[in-house]
């Protein structure tokens, strides 16, 4: 049966990449029913809005959605695509593979871990309060009735951090999930639970709890500012790693520069009722058009979205077939060559060329 998925075409340098991706996925044999939409700065100047109500509709039928990147618009008003996406279909856990290709670029080996970051919670569930507006002054008046030692000195701004324990539950739980499925062997929870002991020790004591319930995977606990420290030092020992928002934010670039950085690593956004799929990287809109960026985390991309469509054995071979282009190094982009100017640098669909007839055994 053919999967139904939602293909948003995106921008700048996004419908040459989705172009390229979309046939190196229909090579796998798998088969697709794609819905595809327009949403970003093209879409704008169509339909006056970069996510018209069509592209939500159909993520609203599909439940899935493989997306290029697109531009934000600066200063216009309009909502992120993602967070709206986020939003709407509450997609709670950002998974972001780490992981070292030969033939990328990087001063480690062996890396293959999983960082899993909250996505609704925590510092960016947007509860600000502004230096100077009276409601801000009546909110420190009130802690400082409750808190006479808190160290608050005015003018001040006031961000909230709510960490709550049905939050963390689901994002814990989808780590260990996604270990058993996945055959991983560990789960790190990463916080600053000994100073935030109310926020991040409550995410840890519900980690700790939860844990309980896999015995067959390892788990361990640390603190942030040690893991960087590991991350840099040992990545190799690494696994799952799950983490509240600000921290998984934080330490999902950090992992993506351990393994040759944002051009070649693949995200998704995942809730209970859908998921959505993408590049880390933006649209490259100096690029548009000049059939010359590296097609890899999109692709990449689209094997996490057969894992999660249960196409295992197609997204094993995708990955195979991507790796061995990397390791040659003769049919990629100029972004994966050692020297930039390199005239040997094929173009964004010729690499997708080449992982097409790796995938025919060519
Ligand atoms: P960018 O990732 O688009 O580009 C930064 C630089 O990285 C580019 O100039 C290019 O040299 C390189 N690069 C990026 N992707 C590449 C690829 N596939 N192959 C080779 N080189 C690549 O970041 P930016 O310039 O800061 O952002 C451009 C636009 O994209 C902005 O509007 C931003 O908001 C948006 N953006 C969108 C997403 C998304 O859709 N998920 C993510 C990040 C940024």
């Amino acid at each position: 049966m053919a999967h139904a998925v939602t293909l948003i075409r995106g921008d700048g340098t996004g419908p040459e990449l989705i172009e390229a991706g979309r046939r190196v996925l229909e090579a796998t044999g798998v088969q697709f029913e794609w819905d595809v939409v327009e949403a970003g700065v093209d879409a704008m100047e169509q339909y006056g809005t970069p996510l018209p109500e069509n592209v939500l509709d159909s993520m609203r039928r599909t439940h899935v959605a493989w997306k290029a990147p697109i531009t934000t618009p600066i200063g216009t008003g309009f909502r992120s695509v993602n967070v709206a996406f986020r939003k709407e279909f509450d997609l709670y856990a950002n998974v972001r593979p780490a992981k070292t290709y030969k033939g990328v670029r990087s001063r480690y080996e062996n890396i293959d871990l999983v960082l899993i970051r909250e996505n609704t919670e925590d510092l960016y569930a947007g509860i600000e309060f502004e230096e100077g507006k009276p409601e801000t002054v009546e909110l420190v008046n009130w802690i400082r009735s409750k808190q006479p030692k808190a160290v608050i000195r005015e003018p001040v701004g006031i961000s909230i951090k709510p960490i709550s324990i049905p939050g963390t539950e689901r994002i814990v739980r989808f780590a260990f999930e996604y270990a058993v499925k996945n055959n991983r062997k560990k789960v790190t929870a990463v916080t600053k639970a000994n100073i935030m002991k109310f926020t991040d020790g409550l995410f840890l004591a519900v980690a700790k709890d939860v844990s309980k319930s896999y015995p067959g995977i390892a788990y361990e606990e640390m603190l942030v500012d040690n893991m960087c420290m590991q991350l840099v030092q040992k990545p190799e020992l690494y696994d799952v790693l799950v983490l509240p928002n600000l921290y998984g934010d934080i330490l999902s670039d950090l992992c993506a520069g351990l393994v040759g950085g944002l051009g070649v690593a693949p995200g998704a956004n995942i809730g209970d009722n859908g998921a959505m799929f993408e590049a880390v990287h933006g649209s490259a809109p100096k690029y548009k058009g000049q059939n010359k960026v590296n097609p890899m985390a999109l692709i990449l991309s689209g094997m996490l979205m057969l894992r999660y469509l249960d196409e295992n054995d197609a997204a094993d071979r995708l990955e195979k077939a991507v790796s061995a282009v990397v390791a040659e190094g003769k049919s990629v982009t100029y972004d994966m060559k050692p020297d930039r100017n390199d005239p040997t640098a094929v173009g964004t669909s010729q690499m997708a060329d080449a992982i097409i007839a790796k995938l025919q055994g060519k």
